[in-house]
């Protein structure tokens, strides 16, 4: 499987980046070994010193495609989730400046967080989900899916033309304004309207 992740999807967050608004998604991809799964800590890697959190909403792949139009790329996934797409800040501003792949500032071990699903049917309209981030109990991230410049459909519809999407694949689908850097020993919990989504301990 594969881990498909949207940047720059919400206004707040392009802002916060003194980034500019992009005329198309853009994705880029993390390996299957990115995966920390069911509330397992994260490792804080060596290697940084600026690891940030970025909360989203999580789509999975349940079905084959390749040119997926908008009006069938509901078809292609049941359910939804929330995860952590962290990010080696200082290392993505590094990589940037040199006009380099971002890969070592995204893609390493245990940058995916990822726990529950919930069925898609449980939502009366997936483009108006409200999803939080607390760290240490206090809200640092809140959003909804309202505010993605891309939707989930086209999203899908834009990625499927470049990438095949498979069973099982994810696709992290951009985070809100209110990034910030973890510490050893914090705790971030993600939640879906009031629901428990995941948990994870910085290690
Ligand atoms: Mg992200």
């Amino acid at each position: 499987m594969k881990i498909i992740c949207i940047g720059l999807n919400y206004k707040s967050h392009i802002e916060e980046l003194n980034k500019t608004v992009p005329t198309k998604p853009v994705f880029f991809l993390k390996p299957e070994t990115a995966l920390t799964l069911r509330n397992r800590p994260f490792f804080h890697p060596d290697f940084s010193n600026n690891i940030h959190y970025e909360v989203e909403l999580v789509v999975r792949i349940n079905k084959l495609g390749k040119h997926i139009q908008k009006k069938f790329a509901h078809t292609y996934y049941d359910e939804i989730g929330l995860g952590i797409d962290f990010t080696a800040r200082d290392i993505q501003a590094d990589v940037f400046k040199n006009a380099l792949p971002w890969e070592i500032s995204k893609a390493f071990d245990g940058s995916a967080v990822v726990n529950r699903f919930l069925p898609k049917t449980d939502f009366a309209n997936l483009q108006n989900i409200n999803f939080s981030l607390l760290k240490n109990k206090q809200l640092v991230q809140q959003g909804n899916t309202a505010d993605m410049l891309f939707s989930i459909d086209e999203v899908i519809e834009y990625v499927s033309q470049f990438i095949t999407l498979k069973i099982g694949d994810l696709i992290f689908t951009g985070t809100p304004c209110g990034i910030g850097k973890v510490e050893i020993n914090d705790e971030l919990e993600g939640y879906i309207e009031e629901e428990l989504m995941f948990k994870c301990r910085i290690k």
